[in-house]
């Protein structure tokens, strides 16, 4: 996708703070932090949303998760507590139609889930 940030963040067209890669996602600080940990993992395949997601995707949905909990421990916030957020269209306030999990952490989080 030529227009899509963070395909362009994946190709290296835009810079960005990189946490984490490897063959299946990167990982890469949000940004505009929404708390003092901001990361988000972001397939390199493009995914437009959760929509879009197929049996054959399950694994790297996975995989997106588990490195999240990962780099959540890397940086110190295993025990403390986190949120992993996927947003999913217009109502959820969906911004950026790359697939992409948040990690948020680092304080007590505010606000419901809805
Ligand atoms: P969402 O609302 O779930 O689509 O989230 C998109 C996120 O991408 C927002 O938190 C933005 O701050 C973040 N974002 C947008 N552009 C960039 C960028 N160039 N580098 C890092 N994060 C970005
Ligand atoms: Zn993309």
């Amino acid at each position: 996708m030529s227009d899509c940030v963070f395909c362009k963040i994946r190709d290296g067209q835009i810079p960005a703070k990189l946490v984490y890669s490897d063959d299946r996602c990167i990982a890469f600080d949000d940004i505009h932090p929404q708390a003092p940990v901001h990361v988000l993992f972001v397939p390199l395949q493009h995914i437009p949303s959760n929509n879009a997601i197929t049996p054959e995707d399950r694994e790297l949905v996975g995989h997106l998760v588990l490195q999240a909990g990962r780099i959540a421990a890397e940086r110190g916030i295993g025990e403390s507590g986190y949120r992993l957020v996927m947003n999913c269209g217009p109502n959820a306030g969906q911004q950026v139609f790359h697939l992409h999990l948040h990690l948020l952490g680092g304080r007590p989080l505010r606000g419901g889930m809805g």
